[in-house]
């Protein structure tokens, strides 16, 4: 799995940030989770050709996470686009999206398809999922991640404790599926577990609340919004965003393996060492994301 990180700015962005875009790619996926304005030309910078993205996730409709959409999509049909690009995104991504494209003299076909989500799993795929939880930020707001499937093992205590001998019905309890033995039915979910699933959570845009933690549990990869110091927590609170201790916070109480915190402000263009440190003394393995980094996961 890697990660590209295209934009790391917040509303405003700067010479060295940009608006909010980050690419994840696993195998033949490449999901671009929002598209703050300037992003088709980040693609370029990362030597990315953007015909390569699969579905596009949309956090919420402030500009700085969609106003690169319009854009993107008419580089898309000039470069002969020729997939069918999955757009998710939070209650009114579909009015959103028609008015975007109905904004400007829209040329050339896409073949797009919208699909407008609540929260939990939305795409379900053989190896992967991908699912969403609702955030606080003033308008309709998700998090996602991004799961790669673990394997299915049999919990041996498990088969001892239900009297279940060994034998060809174990092979379809591996494939995670119910089995008859003797007349007496066994839930696969009950004598089983899952190893090595991989999880990687991106939580853009949001005030603290106690759903991010649970949502984001367990991920090797935590990219959160901290768009301000812990000197301004009553200002991230009064605008719906996080500091970098609270993103830290979080990072901690989930278990995470590597924190990177994004959406930063223009304040701390040349002192975002300062969210750093505060962030390090609560969670060690936290860094700063910057615009171009890629961030291989193996
Ligand atoms: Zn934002
Ligand atoms: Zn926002």
């Amino acid at each position: 799995m890697k990660i590209t990180f295209l934009g790391t700015s917040d509303a405003i962005p700067t010479a060295s940030r940009n608006h909010t875009a980050v690419l994840l790619n696993w195998e033949n996926e490449n999901i671009l989770i929002d598209c703050g304005e300037g992003t088709q030309r980040q693609f370029r910078k990362a030597k990315i050709n953007p015909c390569n993205i699969t579905r596009l996730l949309i956090t919420h409709w402030h500009g700085d996470h969609v106003l690169g959409i319009p854009g993107l999509l008419q580089t898309l049909t000039f470069s002969g686009y020729n997939k069918t690009l999955k757009i998710y995104g939070p209650r009114g991504t579909r009015k959103y999206m028609k008015e975007l494209t109905d904004a400007f003299i829209f040329t050339g076909k896409l073949k797009i398809e919208i699909k407008e989500i609540d929260k939990g799993k939305f795409v379900d795929e053989k190896d992967f999922y991908l699912e969403a939880e609702r955030m606080t930020h003033g308008c309709p707001t998700l998090a996602y991640s991004f799961v790669k499937k673990g394997k299915l093992r049999i919990d041996k205590k498990k088969l001892k404790q239900y009297k279940l001998a060994v034998g060809v019905h174990l092979q379809k309890l591996k494939q995670g599926k119910d089995v008859v033995y003797e007349g007496k039915k066994y839930l696969a979910k009950n004598l089983t577990y899952i190893v090595d699933e991989e999880k990687i959570s991106f939580v853009f845009d949001t005030s603290f609340n106690n759903l991010i933690s649970k949502f984001v549990k367990g991920a090797r990869i935590f990219v959160c919004e901290s768009q301000f110091g812990s000197d301004m927590e009553r200002k991230a609170k009064e605008h719906k965003h996080m500091t970098s201790v609270q993103s830290a916070k979080i990072a901690k109480e989930a278990k995470v393996g590597r924190l990177y915190l994004t959406h930063i402000s223009q304040r701390y263009e040349k002192n975002f060492d300062k969210l750093l440190k505060e962030a390090r003394k609560i969670f060690k393995n936290s860094h700063i994301a910057r615009d171009l980094e890629v961030v291989e996961v193996k």
